[in-house]
């Protein structure tokens, strides 16, 4: 499996053509020809409330390489971080995020319907990130209200008062920052007190075994609390089954994504799965609980 053989050694494996690349050179060619052959696809994966009603989606670049197959940004993206084609491909993340936003106006969607939007590190730490949001923003004419940028922690660390300056002026634009991978390495309690952060999203793996394992509970049941008396929202991401949502829901979680609702899928599809599966106009906006 290509996960198995890890970051450090930076190779990926194109399942269709059964090939290992394996230098960085090489596979940084690769991925340049993606950008210029237009071989990425921006997936939607489905967000719901507490009640169950869809309110939300986290967008999830795919790799479609036009000799067939798929290769996940797990094995992607590191590389386009170290080879600093993350920028590019981060513009046109946002940008294509922005366009689907603009579509879905004309659907039947929940009032405050948002879009999550994973921002990395080096992309953030580019002098110009704020200049390109802006003009990605002011280009497709999105209400930035309507965008949430999952960030790590990693992005916010490297310079901490960069970091808070590039948030608030996030915020007084009226985007959401939510702090990703909670409960990996990724993160602390550090960060959750130092920035302005509207959500705190909680790593799969702080969700898979959840039923079983009481130090899960534990940590979990904390995190919730602490994130709730900070003002903060909560997402639980990877959920796979109806016990972890059931004990999630009693202790307070405000959102869910995973795979006991739905996969990412890409974007025709999702406007099908919109039109099933969000019944109810005009949900109250205030049921979109973030700050
Ligand atoms: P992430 O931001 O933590 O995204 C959540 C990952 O969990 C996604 O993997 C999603 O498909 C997966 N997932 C969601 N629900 C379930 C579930 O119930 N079970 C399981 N087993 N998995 C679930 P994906 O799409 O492979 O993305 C992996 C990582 O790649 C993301 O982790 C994110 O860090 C990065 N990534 C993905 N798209 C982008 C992007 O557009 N830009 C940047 N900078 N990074 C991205
Ligand atoms: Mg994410
Ligand atoms: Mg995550
Ligand atoms: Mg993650």
């Amino acid at each position: 499996e290509a996960k198995d053989l890890g970051r450090n050694r930076c190779c990926f494996y194109n399942e269709s053509r059964q090939a290992l690349v394996n230098s960085q050179t090489e596979m940084a060619h690769a991925l340049k020809r993606a950008i210029d052959n237009q071989e990425f696809s921006l997936y939607l994966q489905p967000q719901f409330l507490n009640n169950g009603s869809l309110c939300s989606a986290e967008a999830l670049i795919r790799w479609l390489p036009h000799e067939g197959g798929m290769i996940s940004p797990g094995s992607f993206i590191p590389i386009a971080e170290n080879t600093g084609l993350i920028i590019p491909i981060g513009e046109w993340v946002l940008e294509r995020a922005c366009q689907y936003l603009k579509e879905l106006d004309r659907y039947r969607r929940p009032f405050m319907f948002s879009i999550a939007v994973n921002i990395s590190a080096r992309q953030f730490m580019d002098d110009k990130f704020m200049d390109k949001v802006m003009a990605i923003i002011n280009r497709t004419g999105v209400d930035p209200g309507h965008l949430r940028f999952e960030l790590t922690e990693t992005c916010l660390v490297q310079d901490i008062d960069r970091a808070k300056v590039i948030l608030n002026q996030l915020c007084d634009i009226g985007l959401k920052i939510e702090l990703d991978d909670f409960g990996t390495g990724y993160s602390s309690l550090n960060s959750v007190n130092n920035f302005p952060l509207s959500a705190l999203k909680l790593d799969r793996s702080l969700i898979s075994g959840i039923e079983k394992k009481k130090s899960k509970k534990a940590i979990v049941k904390a995190a919730l609390a602490m994130a709730k008396a900070m003002g903060m929202s909560t997402i639980a991401e990877g959920v796979e089954t109806k016990g972890q949502i059931e004990f999630l829901i009693k202790e307070g979680c405000d959102m869910f994504q995973g795979f006991y609702y739905a996969r990412p899928m890409p974007f025709k599809e999702f406007t099908a799965y919109l039109s099933k599966n969000y019944l109810q106009a005009n949900l109250p906006a205030e049921n979109a609980k973030t700050r």
